[in-house]
């Protein structure tokens, strides 16, 4: 049985930074990852030859913290973000919208839908910055166990409850709202235009199991629009030259110059505990190592009810993350492109900044809330919502000249999708995302040299997303900070001695933020000062 210091299961980012991190503290890590290949949900393929390279699952960066970046000098092992361009929404009636984030820019392409509403878009600015001004800090805060009477638990409530000091009676008020309500009313509070309100829902309603009805959306929406979290400003949304894979390369170099080892085809079957302490793992091959730590950067259903014995559990945490919700119906639409779209609305297949940025297939908030009540009532949509990007317009490095590459992000179809595989069915899906884009581009259709599908089916059984949800858990208000993945165990812990967990699934995640594998990492190494310290000679 080989010895390490700790072993890290799941090589995708959130595990790689947390070997990086672990390593550089000077332990002998190794990472074990089931597939063939590294980075899990950030992937760059190539399914169609060297000439395009495919950035399969996730397509956009932002929410790492800019002290994982400069930690683990990832800018020298090849990680750049290009910021993209400006969200474009074409319309069937050939209108259009093109915003940049820019209140004051943005208001002459709100106020040809509602000069109303143009009015009132810099005070929504300001109403979102406010919220997320004070919000935005926890993402990189540990969650304290909430209810806990022990000493230290008690401390690390009230250092929340210190921290949360610039909260005033409105902005609590604000905050409630945000965390409670569903996009739809918020809007409503402020907007009228259809088209309008459908721009500003889709952060919303991005990877969740919910149309813009649903309660719990308005945070989705603050959590994709979150930009500074205390740590610097971070990036806004850009594109990583080379695909999403070439983070997952960069945090990958940075674990190896650190000095961990990184093993592929290296599946795990078991995490081997004893007196309710773990000792290592068990793969598939049967082959054995042991560690006083390990920790998991699998989905948490992976981790708890298939790689430990529910009877080394407590039997509320097997409950709970039985409970836990997993669900997104995304379905993954990436094709080659001979030329860019040709929109209706603005005609042209010259390089645009409408070109550069998200293009969204939404008409109007109800389109969307359509889409979401096909899929709940067992359907894929009629008229599926997509957020498309098409990265080859900023990054030459990953098409042929003149041809693209664009990544569409669609939703919904049922969740169920992720039980079994449904050929004809997915196909059919995507044809209609093509139709309904060849509707607002007429080139579309014509100009796809290349097509790839994923549906929730195939995140799960190809890349561990169990359940097809994107973030290893739904973003949901009852599934946050202290309740993320269970109660008790927000803090990267587990029930079991010298076992952590940092995945998607942990606080801080929910994207390619590495913030779970940051904290985590964290608290192994204060766990060790600590043990250290308690075992010292005098
Ligand atoms: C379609 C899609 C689009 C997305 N778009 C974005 C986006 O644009 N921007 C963004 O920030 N986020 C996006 N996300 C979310 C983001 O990609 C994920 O939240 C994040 O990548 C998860 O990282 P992770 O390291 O926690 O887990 P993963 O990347 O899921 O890695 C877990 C790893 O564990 C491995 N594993 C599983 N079982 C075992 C086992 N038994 N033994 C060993 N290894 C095992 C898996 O193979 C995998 O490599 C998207 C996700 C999807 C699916």
């Amino acid at each position: 049985m080989t010895q390490h210091d700790a072993i890290v299961i799941g090589g995708g980012h959130n595990g790689l930074i947390a070997a990086a991190y672990l390593a550089r503290a000077g332990l002998d890590v190794v990472v074990l990852e089931a597939r063939d290949d590294l980075g899990g949900a950030a992937r760059t393929e190539q399914p169609w030859g060297p000439d395009f390279k495919v950035t399969a699952l996730s397509y956009v960066m932002s929410l790492m913290p800019p002290t994982i970046i400069d930690d683990l000098r990832l800018r020298d092992h090849g990680y750049r973000v290009i910021p993209m361009g400006p969200s474009y929404l074409p319309f069937p009636d050939g209108r259009s919208l093109l915003l940049e984030e820019d209140p004051r820019r943005d208001q002459a392409e709100i106020a040809k839908f509602s000069r109303r509403d143009a009015e009132r878009y810099p005070d929504y600015w300001a109403w979102l910055a406010g919220v997320a001004d004070v919000l935005a800090p926890l993402l990189l805060r540990t969650p304290p166990r909430l209810g806990s009477h022990r000493p230290t638990d008690l401390l690390d409530q009230l250092r929340l409850a210190w921290g949360l000091r610039g909260l005033d009676v409105r902005t609590t008020a604000e905050a409630t709202r945000l965390f409670t309500m569903s996009i739809r009313d918020v809007l409503d509070r402020w907007f009228t235009s259809p088209q309008v309100q459908g721009a500003l829902a889709v952060n919303g309603i991005i990877g969740t199991w919910a149309g813009p009805d649903e309660p719990g959306t308005a945070y989705v929406m603050m959590h994709h629009t979150i930009g500074d979290v205390g740590d610097g400003r971070l990036g806004s949304w850009g594109y990583p030259v080379g695909g999403m894979g070439a983070v997952a390369d960069a945090c990958a170099a940075a674990a190896r110059a650190f000095g961990a080892r990184l093993r592929t085809g290296a599946p795990v079957e078991r995490i081997l505990v004893t007196g309710g302490r773990v000792r290592g793992v068990a793969l598939a091959s049967g082959e054995e190592l042991a560690a006083p730590v390990v920790v998991a950067a699998t989905h948490p259903q992976i981790t708890f009810l298939r790689h430990l014995d529910r009877r080394e559990l407590p039997a509320d945490f097997v409950a709970d993350l039985e409970a836990w919700r997993s669900r997104s119906g995304v379905v993954k639409v990436n094709v080659a492109l001979s030329e860019l779209p040709d929109f209706l609305a603005d005609p042209g297949t010259d390089l645009h900044p409408r070109h550069t940025g998200a293009i969204e297939l939404c008409h109007s908030i109800d389109y969307l809330e359509e889409a979401f009540q096909d899929a709940r009532s067992g359907r894929a949509a009629r008229r599926p919502y997509a957020d498309c990007v098409i990265p080859s317009t900023l990054d030459p490095t990953i098409a042929p000249e003149g041809a693209h590459v664009m990544s569409m992000f669609c939703q919904w179809v049922p969740h169920t999708w992720a039980e079994d595989p449904q050929p004809g069915e997915l196909e059919a899906f995507a044809d209609r995302v093509v139709d309904a884009m060849t509707e607002l581009a007429p080139n579309f259709k014509r100009s796809i040299i290349h097509r790839q599908v994923i549906g929730p089916h195939e995140m799960a059984r190809d890349y561990g997303l169990v359940g097809g949800n994107i973030f290893h858990g739904e973003l949901s208000t009852d599934q946050l900070f202290h309740m993320r993945p269970a109660p008790g165990y927000a803090d990267y812990t587990t029930p079991v001695a010298g076992l952590y967990q940092c995945s998607s699934a942990t606080h801080g995640g929910g994207g390619v933020t590495g913030i779970p594998a940051l904290l985590c990492t964290r608290r192994i190494l204060r766990d060790r000062r600590r043990a250290a310290w308690r075992r010292r000679p005098w």
